[in-house]
């Protein structure tokens, strides 16, 4: 890891992040990194190495719960077993660079995979609350003409290890413990949906990273048949939907995922989700000036989300460099004002780190 990437921390960050220069560079060997296997994973593992199971266990809790990667400070491991783990890999992401915004409240990290190829991750402080923005995917196949994401172009899914790694790693450099995770970060987590919901299942399990479920949340883009899926598999995890328009037509202009599954049948799952599941479920509305904020959209999504046990989540469009723009104050002042009478409660969030673009879709990497 070059020091030179890290200069643009101020230097009581640089300092965190210097505690990281032990982190080996992740090598490609015959092994998989640990960080991504599960207790059963790292049992085999173990028995692989002519080890008992329960030693796999240990390994669990060093790296999980306890977020030691360094097999020399694992000393209820036996010499001979970290001897074996020597060529192992911890880490399947190497943090590359970091950004800090102006309010320094907000940062946005940089991982290289094995591959050389990158992912971005954004670590935001509100008072108590700590929440990290993972991504799921290098890239993103949903379109959203809005995202600087959907430049890229879909690229690959992220493996849960690729997943967790960007969560070790940003509690890590946090001096505070993260208290909420969102899936919000590059890519749509439901068309990678096994290792979305493998990584949430380790962040989750109580035996290691130890987060309540209530504090994970998934946000989809509309993929419908995965939202049932969801339901039907009562994940525990919180539920967004990225609305983002009150009419199908008006959607489809800027989602054109809108084709596939409907306007109609994302609000009908996304209904039957909160019925069955008794959640909360929370809509994303990201307001773009002359597209979508007229107090007759603001009255639309009164009657379509009035019958839902909902959320609704109004963002603020940050700036990608493309056609579209933020509304002026007072015109989001006049959309917010017949939600005032919503059934629902509704908030809006102003972006963490947009100095930084780290921002609500303002994430994007290019591999040189
Ligand atoms: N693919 C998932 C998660 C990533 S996007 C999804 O669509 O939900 C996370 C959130 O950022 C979504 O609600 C999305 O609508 C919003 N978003 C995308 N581009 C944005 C932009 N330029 N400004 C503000 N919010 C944006």
């Amino acid at each position: 890891m070059k020091l030179k990437s890290i200069e643009r921390f101020p230097f009581e960050i640089q300092k965190s992040l210097r505690k990281f220069q032990f982190v080996s560079d992740p090598v490609i060997t015959e092994y998989k990194p640990l960080i991504g296997q599960s207790i059963p994973d790292l049992e085999s593992f173990a028995e692989s190495l002519g080890e008992k199971p329960f030693r796999g266990r240990q390994l669990f809790d060093w790296i999980y719960r306890q977020q030691v990667d360094d097999f020399s400070v694992m000393t209820d491991l036996s010499i001979p077993f970290r001897e074996k783990l020597t060529n192992v890999p911890i880490h399947p992401l190497k943090m590359i660079t970091g950004d800090v915004s102006v309010s320094k409240q907000t940062r946005k990290i940089l991982f290289e995979l094995l591959d050389g190829k990158l992912v971005e991750a954004v670590l935001m402080i509100e008072g108590n609350r700590i929440t990290v923005c993972l991504s799921t995917q290098v890239g993103c196949a949903v379109d959203c003409d809005f995202c600087a994401t959907a430049k890229m172009g879909f690229i690959k899914n992220l493996t849960a290890g690729e997943i967790v790694d960007q969560f070790l790693q940003l509690q890590k450099m946090s001096s505070e413990k993260i208290t909420n995770v969102v899936f919000m970060g590059m890519g749509e987590p439901f068309l990678n949906y096994k290792n979305t919901i493998a990584a949430a299942d380790l962040l989750h399990q109580p035996k290691g990273i130890n987060m309540a479920a209530w504090r994970i949340t998934i946000s989809t883009a509309g993929i419908v048949p995965k939202i049932r899926q969801f339901a039907e598999e009562e994940q525990p995890y919180k539920l967004a939907v990225s609305l983002n328009g009150s009419t199908h037509e008006q959607r489809l202009k800027t989602m054109p995922i809108t084709q596939t599954h409907t306007f109609s049948n994302l609000i009908n799952a996304s209904k039957d989700y909160a019925y069955n599941s008794r959640n909360r479920i929370t809509f994303e509305y990201v307001l773009m000036d002359g597209i979508n904020d007229e107090p007759q959209d603001a009255e639309r999504l009164i009657r379509l989300l009035g019958s839902i046990e909902c959320k609704l989540n109004m963002i603020p469009y940050n700036e990608i460099g493309g056609v579209y723009n933020r509304p002026s104050d007072e015109r989001i002042e006049a959309f917010m004002e017949p939600l005032k009478r919503a059934p629902f409660p509704v908030t809006v969030r102003w972006s963490k780190g947009t100095d930084i673009d780290a921002g609500c879709g303002q994430l994007v990497t290019s591999s040189t």
